[in-house]
């Protein structure tokens, strides 16, 4: 395999493979380096509803797939390695990884977000063994046990709403009196019988033997402090982003995420940042794909400038 590319995007969610097919159908050489399943957090969902053009919604899985498949027919090269290291001071951008080094003058990064964790004692001990980050993949695990949810967000409700076809109570656990998910979301939970809100709620400590037993709470208006008995915590705070292996080549921003112009441009020339990982995104499937072909837009006048 060829090692020399004209463009490198690291990250295969829709920003990254929006990035592909523009760049791909602009007849630049391109390569796409994505170390885990293409379509990124979007192929965790169950049913997109809000990607235009699937008026019944979509599963995020083939959503991810399609977009692959299409940059793919006009020749995008994806492979499957995680980068392990970068050399971007040159003309030439260097990308090392676990399956070698491909070089590029223009490099797009959309390695997007995942997960944000509470932090909390017994969150990392019970992992994998009652703590979840994500609903459509667990959720089965949980049939006819009660759960909570920690979070207010759209990704908090979204999860609750599948986790009540299998847990027998969903409990919400909010740090405020008020959601910050969209009204339609916050309409759909409140209608929905098996979600239980738990309103200016922290959580504490989770606590189990072998796996999740209990979350202990505490209201932050009146300090009062509580037990829920719960075979599972799901937890949803917002995302970080995935740019620890930026940071020593790169200037990032607040969190981590990456500052760039409305041309998705980077502090350093040739280097191009779009979707989730970029400071101050929406975090949404079709702005991470707009910022893709904007980034790629942008790369191609780079490299013919
Ligand atoms: P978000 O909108 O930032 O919400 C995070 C929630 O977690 C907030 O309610 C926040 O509380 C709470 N929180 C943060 N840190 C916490 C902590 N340490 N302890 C307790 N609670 C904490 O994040 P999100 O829901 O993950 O969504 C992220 C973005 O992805 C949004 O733009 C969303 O629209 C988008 N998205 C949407 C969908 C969908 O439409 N179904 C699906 C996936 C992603 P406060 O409200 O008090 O700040």
């Amino acid at each position: 395999m060829t090692n020399e590319y004209e463009v490198i995007i690291i990250g295969g969610g829709p920003a990254g493979l929006s990035a592909g097919l523009y760049t791909s159908r602009a007849r630049l050489k391109s390569l796409l380096i994505e170390r885990g399943v293409v379509g990124g957090q979007i192929a965790d969902a169950e049913l997109v509803e809000n990607y235009p053009g699937f008026a019944e919604g979509i599963s995020g899985l083939e959503l991810g797939q399609l977009m692959q498949q299409q940059a793919a027919k006009y020749g995008l090269n994806t492979i499957t390695a995680e980068v392990t290291g970068l050399e971007l001071k040159g003309e030439k951008k260097v990308v090392k990884t676990t399956k070698g080094k491909f070089t590029a003058r223009a490099l797009i990064i959309a390695s997007g977000s995942e997960r944000s964790k509470l932090g909390i004692p017994g969150e990392e001990e019970f992992s994998g063994k009652g703590v979840s980050y994500c609903a459509t993949c667990d959720g089965p695990f949980f049939k006819e046990k009660p759960v909570a949810v920690v979070g207010g967000g759209d990704v908090a409700i979204t999860e609750a709403l599948h986790l009540v076809k299998f847990a027998s109570r969903v409990k919400m656990i909010h740090r405020r009196d008020q959601l910050r998910a969209t009204r339609i979301l916050q309409e759909k939970a409140t209608a929905e019988p098996k979600i239980e809100f738990f309103w200016n709620s922290l959580a504490e400590k989770i606590e189990g033997e072998d796996v999740v037993k209990r979350l202990n709470l505490v209201n932050v208006v009146t300090g009062e402090k509580s037990t829920l008995d719960v075979g599972g915590v799901f937890v949803a705070v917002g995302f970080k982003p995935n740019t620890d292996y930026l940071k020593d080549f790169l200037p990032l921003g607040k969190a981590g995420f990456i500052i760039t112009n409305e041309k998705m441009e980077t502090k350093i020339p040739g280097v191009f940042a779009a979707g989730d990982v970029r400071l101050n995104s929406a975090q949404q499937a079709i702005t991470a794909a707009g910022d893709g072909a904007t980034a790629a837009i942008f790369a191609e006048k780079f490299l013919s400038g």
